[in-house]
């Protein structure tokens, strides 16, 4: 049965490039809805992150209209009905209304339909089974069309799939850890028994899914508000033994984002601090999950660089020892160490709060001069082109930073010399 409501008109729906696309759409008489996560998110007032329509036009319709537009139409998945539309530097998905006729895995063999609530249902959960018809120009609201009771799951926190779990579940695994993720994000407790049930009992088939599928839903997951407690539900649950089994210290990553939050500290490269902080495991270990979890060259490096920092970073180092940790690692990555340790010792005990926080700010703004040789110093000196000065260099950089980066050119160059006439130099 479907049910109506009426919401206020968001601010992205009358933007030029939708409205281009939609009466591209909607031209003679034809329909087409927002859906899915855009609608869902209009109906709480949070901003949507991209925009999908549906439509009962075939695709191939859905090109010739969107071309005809002057629009630029690219067929992503056209044989699911699937087309992305360009519109400058905007782009949105529009998908013909279909059935799964049958699935495999994470694949399916679809019929394309007229109707509304077929396209509903097979939607993973009733919060994103929504849609939503475009405002008529200068409509201050707009009307939501809900088959599966969407709405008030949506504003009770209930994160529900639509029909059967075990039966969605089946038809594609994704969906199990999709579950997790929108309860992060959407829900409150307690979480959907009969989901929670259907998870407990097909997690073991989790591990045919993709490394890149299952780290991509993690590092989503960590990136909701709370995602502590949801790991942790995961984890009692038996589904975290099958996708991320290093994950343990659930402390440390509530502490994390406790401190994230007072800090102003916003996450960086997508959940990677947050999912270094949850690991209970070793510079090996951190390198074993960005390989199995398919993380890119430089998540894994600020992976590991939390889990397994080069120079441990304390409230005890003194300023001298900070300096030459954050010349050698760098500010970015000393902060995120520091961000880490701080929650680690949060979470066991009571950290040295105002140290921390001076620490943050010297690991912030803190930066070395710069290093006054050059090549051409040792060469003025009479050292010969070659390798040793480089080794020069070097040995008297490291004595510049070990003296807290307080001599001078002439100081350095003074250095340079008397190694120069030290024996074997
Ligand atoms: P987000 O804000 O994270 O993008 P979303 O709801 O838009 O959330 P998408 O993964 O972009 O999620 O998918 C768009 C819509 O397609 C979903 O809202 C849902 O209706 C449907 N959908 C996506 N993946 C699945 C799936 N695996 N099974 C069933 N329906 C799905
Ligand atoms: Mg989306």
């Amino acid at each position: 049965m479907e049910t109506r409501l009426r919401i206020p008109t968001q601010s992205w729906m009358t933007a030029p490039e939708i409205r281009a696309v939609v009466s591209a759409l909607t031209e003679g008489g034809s329909e087409a809805r927002f859906v899915g996560g855009c609608v869902r998110d209009a109906v709480l007032g949070r901003l949507a992150k991209d925009i999908d329509l549906a439509t009962h036009l075939p695709p191939e319709a859905v090109v010739e209209r969107v071309e005809r537009a002057g629009l630029h139409a690219v067929p992503t998945g056209i044989q699911h009905g699937t087309v992305t539309v360009v519109c400058g530097r905007a782009h949105f998905e529009v998908t013909t209304l279909r059935l799964d006729v049958e699935t495999f895995g994470r694949h399916a063999r679809v019929a394309f339909t007229n109707d509304w609530a077929e396209d509903a249902a097979r939607r993973d959960f009733t919060i994103n089974a929504l849609f939503c018809s475009p405002p008529r120009s200068g409509d201050g609201e707009c009307v939501v069309h809900d088959y599966f009771g969407g709405v008030a799951d949506l504003k009770a926190g209930r994160v529900r799939f639509v029909g059967d779990p075990v039966r969605r579940i089946r038809e594609d695994r994704l969906r199990l850890l999709r579950f997790f993720r929108f309860y992060a994000h959407y829900g409150r407790p307690p979480p959907d028994a009969p989901a929670l049930k259907a998870a407990r009992a097909l997690a073991h088939e989790l591990p045919l899914l993709s490394g890149e599928r299952i780290g991509s839903e993690i590092l989503r997951l960590l990136e909701a508000p709370s995602p502590a407690p949801v790991m942790r539900l995961m984890a009692r649950q038996g589904v975290l033994a099958f996708v991320l089994p290093e994950a343990k210290d659930f402390a440390r990553l509530a502490a994390l984002v406790e401190i994230e939050r007072e800090e102003g500290a916003a996450e960086g490269p997508g959940g990677v601090r947050r999912l270094g902080a949850v690991l209970a495991t070793d510079a090996t270990g951190a390198e074993a999950v960005a390989e199995r979890l398919r993380l890119s060259n430089r998540q894994r490096d600020a992976l590991v660089a939390v889990v397994a920092p080069a120079v441990a970073v304390a409230t005890a180092m003194e300023p001298r020892a900070l300096h030459s940790t954050i010349h050698r690692l760098g500010n970015e990555t000393v902060r995120e160490v520091a961000l880490v340790a701080w929650a680690g010792e949060r979470a066991v005990a009571s950290a040295e709060e105002a140290a921390w926080r001076r620490l943050l700010v010297a690991a912030k703004t803190w930066t070395a001069p710069l290093f006054p040789l050059k090549g051409r110093d040792a060469l003025a000196l009479g050292v010969p082109p070659g390798p040793r000065v480089g080794e020069l260099l070097e040995a008297v950089e490291a004595w510049w930073v070990d003296g807290d980066f307080v001599a001078d050119r002439r100081a350095c160059l003074e250095r340079l010399r008397a190694l120069l006439a030290a024996p074997g130099g």
